[in-house]
């Protein structure tokens, strides 16, 4: 194949960064990482691996070391406002890899991140270069030229075939570089917790994720067996990004609703993560591309953003090695993912929509919740879950 031997250059040691990383590695290419941390960022707690992601996990080797640090959860129980028990357990474990071909996981970020990372670290050919200050890039006939101002302060230039935006929401890749337009902020934030298992133990079923739906409001929560955790999520409006407290200001309904203010009343340590979108025509321009949330970040409420990015490396990767111009790859990628990922974006919102339902409309929602039974997800989202690359 022509791009065995060709360099990549990819910004960003982020899932997207670290998968397309492995994924051009596995093909023989050169790759360099330059990330601005000083390690694999840890940010956030916990995250949902579905069945898409996977199976392209499994395939780049890390499969083993998801399967050691994970949950795979039973179900997911939907918790309508002020209700004690579940209206419905939408079904996951073995069903999934039935379905699917891969099974539906919870696990910590950082165990994810970490599992990449030492995938990585296996490559000779993959070098990553931490604590990166600056770095700029250049397009030209034959590649691309970039110049990095590395930890140390010395300068250094590099040339390969691409390069490749992995830089997250606020991608500098995508604003300064292809001219793709500013994240949008959606005035709602996820707060992030991490709960003792012992201390929830009797609110929240251990073997399961729990989402609560109420106005303008809903948290999620599933447990970390390997950290004796509980992760929680609670997605409420905020105004501004820069709004941040020390906890998340609620509607006074949810002091009505017993079962989740004596779990909210188990949490300390909250994080705020203001929560922005990113919608762009352009993806890429001359041998300069971007994938995951610098191209597409979405809303997490169908929990696909990290899954996005995951696939985005799948669908480039082989385009890069087989196409003799860069730009012809990123013209197909963009082809092939701009449709998926608009529809993932589009469901997440969506979502946001039905979760914070006010009544009598959230009545509604709880019939159609209902009807739909405990696997009308399976078929509703197969065309998410059962992705090919
Ligand atoms: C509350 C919440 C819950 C979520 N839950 C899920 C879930 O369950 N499942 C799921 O699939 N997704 C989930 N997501 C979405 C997911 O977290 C993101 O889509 C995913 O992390 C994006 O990965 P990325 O690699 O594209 O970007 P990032 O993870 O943001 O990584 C970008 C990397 O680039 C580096 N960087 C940034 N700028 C530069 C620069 N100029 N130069 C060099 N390096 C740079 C950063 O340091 C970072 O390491 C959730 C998001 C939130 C907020």
């Amino acid at each position: 194949m022509p791009g065995t031997g060709r360099t990549y250059y990819i910004a960003g040691a982020g899932i997207a960064g670290m998968t397309l990383a492995l994924a051009l590695a596995k093909f023989g290419a050169a790759v360099v990482i330059l990330e601005r941390g000083l390690t694999v960022s840890e940010f956030g707690a916990g995250l949902q691996v579905s069945p898409n992601a996977r199976k392209i996990l499994n395939n780049l080797g890390v499969g083993d070391a998801i399967s050691a640090r994970s949950l795979e959860p039973d179900g997911i129980d939907i918790y309508p406002h002020g209700r004690p028990v579940p209206l419905v357990t939408l079904e996951l474990g073995a069903i999934m890899q039935a379905r699917f071909g891969a099974p539906y996981a919870v696990m910590h970020r950082a165990d994810l991140a970490d599992a990449l990372y030492k995938a990585c670290r296996r490559f000779a050919n993959i070098d990553i270069v931490f604590g990166v200050r600056n770095w700029d890039v250049v397009s030209h006939a034959r590649g691309i030229t970039v110049s990095i101002d590395e930890a140390n302060g010395q300068t250094r230039t590099g040339r390969g075939h691409a390069f490749i935006g992995a830089d997250g929401v606020h991608s500098r890749t995508r604003t300064d570089i292809i001219g793709g337009p500013p994240a949008r902020y959606t005035q709602s934030a996820a707060w992030r917790t991490l709960l003792q298992a012992p201390a929830v133990k009797d609110k929240l079923p251990l073997d399961r994720v729990s989402v609560f739906l109420a106005r303008d409001v809903h948290a999620v929560a599933y447990p970390l067996p390997h950290r004796g955790q509980v992760n929680l999520a609670l997605f409420a409006p905020q105004r501004n990004p820069s709004d941040k407290g020390e906890r998340p200001t609620l509607p006074n309904s949810i002091a009505s609703w017993p079962l989740l203010s004596a779990i909210l009343e188990t949490a300390s340590d909250w994080t705020s993560w203001p929560l922005y979108t990113v919608d762009t025509p352009l993806w890429h321009a001359g041998n300069i591309g971007i994938v995951g949330d610098a191209a597409h970040a979405m809303v997490p409420f169908q929990a696909q953003g990290a899954a996005m990015g995951i696939e985005d490396a799948a669908v480039l990767a082989p385009l890069l090695i087989a196409e003799s111009n860069a730009e012809t790859a990123f013209e197909k990628y963009h082809q092939r993912r701009r449709r998926r990922t608009a529809r993932a974006a589009s469901v997440s919102a969506a979502n946001g929509r039905i979760f914070h339902m006010p009544w009598p409309l959230s009545v509604a929602r709880n019939t159609v919740i209902a009807l739909q039974g405990s696997r009308g997800h399976l078929r509703r989202l197969a065309w998410l879950y059962g992705y090919e690359p």
